[in-house]
Parts: C-alpha cells; structure tokens; sequence
C-alpha cells in the first residue's frame, strides 16, 4: 500500500512550503575485530585498551581487510534491496584531526560496494511509503577525542578508532519529521534482523546526518544544510522540524539558505552552525595504494543472499496473509524480531489456543461485550488478531511500565497462550483475563492457576444466571417497564447490574442470552 495522501507541507506566512529530507546514517558492524586490524569493538572498554597499530596510524602498518565486514555489507546490501558492486574501490579521505593519527580515513567514495536500492517505510495508519537508497560503503569509524576529562587539555581515545562503519545514504526522498523517525526505525529494524549492526543508537552504534531542505511545492530541491551526527530518533525529528521553520523564516524574510553543516544542541531543541559545507576535493580523496579493489563473484553474493533471514516486510506480509492481521497490527508485531518470534510462539501449535474450528465450530468469541454493553455485542475476532491485541496491548503496556524488554517477559509465550485458551472455551470473561494477566505479570504463575487459586472461573451455570437477572429486574421495575417501553439502551444497564451482581463472572454470552430472553417475556 502506498501513501496518495497530499504533500505535507508547512506554513509560512507567504504560503505552504515543502520539506524535503535526505538521511546519511553510520552504522556499526556488528563484527568483534574491526575493520582493517584484529583489534576489539567491544563496547566500554578502557580507553585505549583496543588498539592496534593500525588503528593508531603508525608508520608503515598494513590493512588487511576483515571479511566478515565485507560480507555483512553485502547481508545489508541485499536487506536494502540494493544493487551489490562485484567491484569497489578503498579510498583515503584526508583531514587532520587529533582522533585521527593517520591523517586519512579509508573509505569508498566513488566505487561503493552497495548501489542502489530501497527502504519500505511504515507510517502510521497501516500506510508505507518507499524511500531510495542511494548507496552503502564501508570506512574506518574514527577516535574520539574527550574535552571532559580535564580543565585544560583533551584527551583521545583510539578504541573506535578503525571500527567499521556502513555508511547508508538516502535518497532526498522524505518529506517530514514523521516520515524520516520511521526511515530510521524501519532501517534499523532490518539491520537487527539481519545481524549487521545492533542499532543501538545511544551507544552510538547508529547516527545520522540530516540533510533538510525546503521548497514551494512542486519546485526544484532547494539548498540544503547537513545537521551532523544526531544520535536518537526523537532528536532527529526535533531537529528537522527546528531546521525546516528556520529556513522557512530565513527565506521568507527575503535571505538565502547557505549550504552548511550545523550541529543540533538537543538541550535547546535547536540547530546552530558548526562550519561551511567542505567539498570533496578539500578531502582530496585517492584510492588507497595499501589496498587492491575490493572484488568477489556473484556466486558469493547468491550464498550470502540464500542464507539471509526473513526479514521485516515478508514477515509483514506472511502476517497478514496467514493470520489475517491488520497491516498496522503487522508492521508492529514485526518491528522487532524478538516480538514477531514471541507474537508467533503464542499463535502456533504446540502453543496455539485451543480454540479449532473442529471443537468450537462457528464459536464466536464474544471478548469485549460487557465493556460497551448494548453496543456491538458480540466481537467476533480470530485466535491470531485476539492474540496480537493481547501481545501489543495488555503486555506492551506492563512491560513498558516495568521498563523491560519482551524477551525478559514475565509472561512467557506459552502461558499467555494459556490465558487465552480460557477465554477461548469461556472459562474467564475478556475483562476478568486482564486482571488474571496482571497477576501473571506480577507473580509468573500460569493463568489456570490464578484462575482457581482466585475462583474467578465464569458462571456458566444458566440457573445461577437467571436467577442474578431476576433479582436486578425485580430491583428495577421501573426501568423494565421503560425498557419494554421501548428504551433499548437500558440493555446495557441491566448487563452492568447482573454482571456487578455476579463480580463480573457471568458468562456474557450467556448472560446476554437469558436476559434479552427474559426482557421478552
Ligand atoms: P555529501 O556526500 O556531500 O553530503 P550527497 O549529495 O551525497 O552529499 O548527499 C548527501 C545527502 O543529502 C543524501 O542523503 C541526499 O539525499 C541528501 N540531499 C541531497 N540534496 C538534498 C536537498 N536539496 N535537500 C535535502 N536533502 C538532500
Ligand atoms: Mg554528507
């Protein structure tokens, strides 16, 4: 499905404007040596405590390139959709900075070794949009130099010094905040599945530079500025719209946007500049003489291609065709792996709620009924799409009051699955499931358990129904004689009562079913 929706646009005093966005992200190999020395990446190591010679620039070291980066360039290449270079090219990009002690930083510049290729983009309301991707090349991450440590000199740590880095460029094809917060969720997701780069964008294993630019809709892109290395997506989308009204303000005060790289102070929610854009020939860029092209064959692109996960959108799409998801309640469920693999441990055997066609032929699960009585009565939804709202509301919600992630659920897949069954054959009601799924959460005992430990078993005896409903009739007479009257809407009423009457354990169905009869008589 693709977005028809309208332009977005913005508006200025003078009329609506266009922002227009391109992303350049850095994301960091997920490999344990880095990219041309043996030495470690392991995150918070001691300064200094992970460098090789290489890595600290001394004279006369050779690179020697770490297949495992070259091999996870082309997994992502291949996520991406993208077009694999059999041949690439390492070039020296040459600046001096303190955290750099060779002087240059190999990278790809011309010859990447991924062309281009393509990003689905989840926007809400169940909505994709395409983004292009221009290219990916691998390069060397850089030192990081520390002003912190003391009041009068800067410090340099070398351990990220050589890290391989995939550098992924966009297409300026994105056209708001939101759309470019969902480019960066989609392309980490992929990257997750494919295990090439953790994401973990507040380690700094993923950040961005956001190009931002605006136009009157409908003409040519306008001048762009480069906001640098931003790395949370809530900043990135504070950034871009600062920056995108900034411009607007700039052009329609008669001024002229000047291509630069700006910084973006997330204290301040603003942008400010950090210097004039450079220009590659101020890099002087030339291929590295330490290092031939990169060059493999096809076969090794189709083996790597043949080993590759299923990954977000074919997961998405097998979710909505096997178990008749929504297109959003999909994209969610699949967002993250660990949850698509949770959601699906739920919904398949040997897990999988008891409820089969076989046994409960033409069984309509009536879940939600006494929490809009009167209203839609009975709420037919399947095993798979009861399960997914279970997943993404009652166990999102109270593992993200916990603070904990899905694979450190109390709740483990099969128990849930447990709790569902009992709705399933009407042994608990949908609201009473809620409270046993909080005690579930709290103590990690099985929902059977909870359920007789509490007696909270449903009142399916017809007898003991019928004789709460004659108790709350015979208490309101009044109100029968109105509803008979013609006042449909005291239905409900009288399901609150019985249902008050019974400490919500009536069996709704079953109860609804007794008192329209007994309404009748
Ligand atoms: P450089 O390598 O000098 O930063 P590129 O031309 O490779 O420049 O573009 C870098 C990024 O800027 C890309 O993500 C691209 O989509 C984006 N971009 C290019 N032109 C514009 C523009 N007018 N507005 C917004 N983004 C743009
Ligand atoms: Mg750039």
């Amino acid at each position: 499905m693709t977005s028809t929706s309208a332009p977005l646009t913005i508006d200025g005093r003078t009329g609506p404007w266009e922002i227009v966005i391109g992303l350049e992200t850095h994301a960091q190999v997920t490999s344990r040596a880095k990219l041309f020395s043996g030495a470690s990446t392991e995150f918070a190591a001691p300064p200094n405590a992970q460098v090789s010679f290489v890595d600290a620039g001394f004279p006369g070291m050779l690179p020697v390139i770490n297949q495992l980066c070259i091999d996870q360039a082309v997994r992502t290449g291949l996520g991406l959709d993208a077009k694999i270079n059999l041949r690439s090219v390492f070039d020296r990009k040459n600046y001096f900075y303190a955290d750099l002690p060779a002087g240059y930083q190999i990278s790809q510049y011309l010859t990447p070794v991924v062309g281009q290729g393509r990003i689905m983009v989840d926007l809400p309301g169940g909505r994709s949009r395409e983004v292009g991707i221009t290219r990916l090349h691998l390069e060397q991450d850089a030192g990081k130099s520390l002003h912190d440590q003391h009041p009068a000199k800067t410090y340099v740590d070398l351990n990220r010094s050589g890290v391989a880095l995939m550098e992924i460029v966009s297409e300026p094809d994105m056209r708001s905040a939101e759309e470019a917060g969902a480019y960066v969720k989609k392309l980490r997701s992929i990257l997750r599945y494919l295990g090439t780069c953790d994401g973990n964008m507040d380690e700094g294993s993923m950040r961005c530079d956001v190009n931002v630019s605006v136009r009157r809709p409908g003409e040519a892109l306008g001048t762009r500025c480069e906001i640098k290395n931003v790395n949370s997506i809530r900043f990135i989308q504070q950034a871009i719209d600062y920056e995108a009204r900034r411009q607007v303000d700039v052009l329609e005060g008669g001024g002229a946007i000047r291509q630069e790289t700006r910084l973006f102070d997330s204290a301040k929610g603003e942008t400010r500049p950090m210097r004039g854009k450079e220009h590659a020939h101020d890099y002087r860029y030339f291929p590295d003489p330490d290092l031939p092209p990169l060059e493999f064959d096809q076969a090794y692109v189709e083996r790597l291609r043949a080993a590759l996960p299923e990954l977000p959108d074919a997961k998405k799409a097998r979710f909505i065709s096997s178990y008749g998801l929504s297109p959003y309640d999909a994209a969610v469920l699949v967002a993250e792996k660990e949850t698509a693999d949770y959601y699906e441990a739920v919904v398949l055997p040997p897990h999988a709620l008891m409820l089969s066609l076989s046994k409960h032929e033409g069984l309509v699960l009536r879940q939600a009924q006494h929490e809009e009585p009167g209203k839609d009565l009975i709420l037919s939804l399947s095993k798979e799409k009861i399960a997914a709202n279970w997943v993404m509301g009652e166990l999102f919600g109270l593992l993200n009051k916990a603070g904990k992630d899905i694979t450190e659920s109390p709740v483990s897949p099969a128990s849930l699955g447990g709790l569902l069954d009992l709705i399933a054959d009407g042994t608990i009601s949908g609201k009473i499931a809620k409270e046993v799924f909080a005690l579930m959460f709290e103590t990690g005992e099985s929902a059977a358990g909870i359920v007789e430990k509490k007696g909270l078993r449903q009142v399916t005896d017809s007898g003991a129904i019928d004789r709460a409903i004659d108790e709350i009739l015979a208490a309101h007479a009044g109100k029968v004689a109105e509803y008979r009257a013609g006042k449909d809407k005291l239905f409900g009423f009288f399901v609150g009562q019985v249902m008050k009457a019974t400490g919500g354990k009536a069996n709704p169905a079953l109860l609804n079913e007794r008192l329209t009869l007994k309404l009748k008589e």
